[in-house]
């Protein structure tokens, strides 16, 4: 594992910028790998999984120090808003979930009063901070099917209703019909060209804008 030093460095470039949140993304990837027995994240990268519950800088950091991509399936983003990851030793079982301190912020603001930008101030605390005023951290088991791991596709599958391909078990029974997802109702988008049966982009360089519901 690097320093915190070194991954402020490699996370500034990787991001853009350095912020608070990518402080706390990195110490909280180092104390999860650290808690599970992973000392060097390059060399466990084929033991290692990490769940992400937010979309922001600290999620940027965290996949940074732990080597986890979405695109490699070993990292896993599920949207529940808070700054938190789980992370879990495929070897050995051993999971910890590691939770940023909502007082932290508090604390930190009050550390660097000289410091006049705030989110400056708050940066510079967050690197010399307390673990333990930083961070909560629970040991926590994660039920992983064949299906959630790195590798290739478990399964796959063509929705009977879009004819579009699902991998690794993801579609839905409803009756004796294989579904996607979004054909099942989970839908997160409406179509806008009004097709039949939403299937694509056919019709949306025409400009159209009017809406229909497919009625079931
Ligand atoms: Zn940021
Ligand atoms: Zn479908």
């Amino acid at each position: 594992m690097k320093t915190l030093e070194d991954y402020v460095l490699l996370a500034a470039e990787s991001h853009g910028h350095m912020c608070p949140g990518q402080i706390l993304g990195i110490r909280m990837a180092m104390l999860g790998l650290r808690s599970i027995g992973i000392d060097d994240p390059v060399k466990a990268r084929k033991r290692l999984l990490t769940f992400v519950e937010i979309d922001r800088c600290a999620t940027d950091a965290v996949s940074l120090v732990t080597g986890c991509r979405l695109g490699k399936r070993s990292l896993k983003f599920l949207d529940y808003g808070k700054v938190a990851a789980t992370f879990v030793n495929l070897e050995t079982g051993r999971a910890v979930r590691v939770a940023a301190r909502d007082d932290a912020r508090a604390k930190a603001k009050a550390m660097f009063p000289a410091i006049a930008d705030a989110s400056q101030a708050q940066l510079e605390a967050y690197k010399v901070m307390e673990t333990a005023d930083l961070f909560d951290l629970q040991a926590v088991r994660v039920k992983l099917g064949p299906e959630d791991l790195p590798g290739r596709p478990h399964s796959r599958v063509t929705c009977a209703q879009c004819g579009e391909g699902v991998n690794n078990g993801r579609e839905r029974r409803l009756g004796d019909r294989i579904l996607c997802r979004s054909c099942a109702g989970e839908r997160y988008y409406e179509s806008v060209t009004g097709g039949e049966e939403d299937s694509g982009v056919r019709s949306q360089d025409s400009g159209k804008t009017e809406r229909q519901e497919s009625g079931g």
